[in-house]
């Protein structure tokens, strides 16, 4: 897309999740709509009503894919943030909203889910939450252990020091009720 589409500068371009696209989400004035063609799809194949949404937002919202590079770049920040809960679909939208932004446009992604936001947020995206209120700081993570319980400081993906296993990552929340 670089290089061929010039973009005015007024025109904010927001990004639709599959909740976003089958609530219908519209806004006036000069704000483009897109999406990829993999939310299109889970919304179409969701069933009737999904289907019909899909239908009525199809028209209304363009259609972009982001070029390799950026899936990549998008991957490899999921990674690091240990933000497993994401789908191919949700790593596109994210890949979308970042090769929109390094294109100069005013852009947000308008999402439920909790990992888009999140992910969102670490890599200076906007995002416009919708149905839940949105999550007010990034998520603090525990790193533990699924298979010996061990809980510290160390990056998820890393052996466990007490028994070798992969370490995984949860909101410290889950943890402690009291944050
Ligand atoms: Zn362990």
């Amino acid at each position: 897309m670089r290089g061929g589409s010039r973009r005015d500068l007024d025109t904010k371009i927001k990004v639709l999740d599959s909740t976003a696209l089958f609530i219908g989400f519209t806004e006036g004035g000069k704000t483009e709509l897109v999406t990829c063609r993999e939310v299109l799809e889970e919304v179409k194949y969701g069933g009737g009503q999904l289907r019909a949404a899909a239908i009525r937002g199809g028209g209304l919202v363009k259609i972009l894919e982001p070029s390799h590079d950026y899936v990549e770049r998008v991957r490899e920040s999921a990674l690091k943030a240990g933000e497993h809960d994401l789908s191919e679909t949700d790593i596109k939208l994210l890949a979308l909203a970042l090769q929109l932004l390094d294109e100069g446009a005013d852009v947000s992604i308008v999402t439920s889910d909790y990992s888009i936001q999140n992910l969102a947020e670490i890599m200076g995206l906007k995002v416009e939450p919708i149905l839940h209120k949105g999550i007010k700081r990034v998520i603090k993570w525990t790193t533990y252990c699924e298979i010996c319980g061990w809980r510290g400081e160390a990056q998820p993906g890393t052996p466990c020091p007490r028994c070798g296993a992969r370490l995984k990552r949860k909101p410290s929340k889950e943890v402690s009720e009291k944050s």
